[in-house]
């Protein structure tokens, strides 16, 4: 039934395999998964970051030095970062802001997307961008990380390329860093192999047998969470330490109807801004005893963290902001613990 971990660094001369840093069984076989969900073609790589590195390398080789790049004001902060090192005019702008992004695209070689945004749960209206994008001859990429492709297929609606951290929800035990890139078309399959041949950010063969155990369970694990995640962003919404809660799930968020149309849920991460500022905010994450204060999220176990802790983390993203990742734990669990930290002076 399962595949095995094929651990071992060459192949016999002759066969389908030859070395291990171009190809390992294991990994074609969470790549056959993944790329199914998604609806092409998956490469994986030893962590998310190595797969955003490759995905902006495949989409702007042979293009235009001096060539600008649309980048998300709120998006993973190291993937900006990334992009930023690359030395080209950078635009930053919010991916809700569809007209902003329209206007930033002529003359853009690259459009970077993230749906929903980490950790501001930002829906873009993804085939008015991608659209738009064709227009401009302007490449597409979707970091899809925080939706799974259970619940966003971006090149069902045009994107060039799909990148995911299968470290998060993918995985799901909160024990591996992978990533994976995904293409529909061939050239873009094959230029992205051959950067992973060439710089060698290969995942371990261990590494992919966890995600693909983790990928057998995705359905159910982000189904329970998710329902959980709607219950606690209702209840956090009418809770008097909380200003905020984003959570594209609940009718009054921004991204709400974005998500209805595009989306086939709303996820279980919940996004809240407490009353008090930076330290409130630190003491609830510090009072927590079931919710673990740590960073990443897509786990079994329920986390939480304050993002402007890191000192990387994106400006336009509120000092007392908590990004909560919803796991399985019984919900009445999840909101007592919550609600004390919250509650208690
Ligand atoms: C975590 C994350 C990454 C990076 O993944 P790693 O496996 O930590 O390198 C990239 N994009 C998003 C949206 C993420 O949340």
């Amino acid at each position: 039934m399962a595949t095995p971990v094929v651990a071992t660094s060459t192949f016999g001369a002759g066969g389908v395999h030859g070395y291990g840093r171009y190809s390992n069984p294991t990994w074609q076989a969470l790549e056959s998964a993944l790329g199914s969900l998604d609806g092409g073609t998956a490469v994986t790589f030893s962590s998310g970051m190595a797969a955003v590195a490759a995905a902006q390398a495949v989409l702007l080789s042979g293009i235009d030095p001096s060539a600008a790049m649309v980048v998300p004001a709120d998006g993973y902060h190291t993937t900006v970062a990334l992009l930023a090192g690359l030395g080209r005019p950078l635009r930053e702008v919010s991916m809700a802001d569809t007209e902003a992004v329209v206007a930033a695209l002529p003359g853009a070689a690259l459009l970077w997307v993230e749906c929903p945004t980490n950790p501001l749960l930002q829906v873009a209206d993804l085939p008015a961008l991608c659209a738009a994008a064709r227009r401009t001859g302007t490449r597409v990429c979707v970091d899809a990380t925080t939706a799974t492709p259970l619940l966003l297929r971006p090149l069902e609606m045009g994107a060039d390329l799909v990148v995911h951290a299968a470290t998060k929800y993918l995985s799901g035990h909160s024990d591996t860093l992978l990533g994976a890139v995904v293409a529909g078309r061939q050239d873009l399959v094959d230029q992205a192999v051959a950067h992973r041949s060439m710089y060698g950010a290969i995942p371990g063969p261990f590494e992919a047998w966890l995600v693909l155990r983790g990928l057998r369970t995705l359905p159910v694990r982000l189904d329970r969470a998710q329902h959980t995640a709607g219950e606690l962003a209702r209840r956090l919404q009418a809770h008097p330490a909380v200003q905020r809660v984003r959570y594209p799930g609940l009718p009054g968020d921004p991204g709400h109807r974005r998500a209805r149309d595009t989306m086939d849920g709303p996820g279980a991460l919940i996004a809240i801004e407490v009353h008090g500022g930076q330290d409130a905010a630190d003491a609830v994450a510090a009072r927590t005893r079931l919710w673990v204060n740590t960073t990443s999220f897509g786990g079994v176990e329920s986390t939480l963290e304050r993002r402007r802790r890191w000192p990387g983390e994106r400006p336009c993203v509120p000092a007392s902001l908590l990004r909560l990742s919803v796991g399985l734990e019984d919900v009445e669990d999840l909101w007592d613990d919550l609600d004390a930290a919250l509650t208690r002076p």
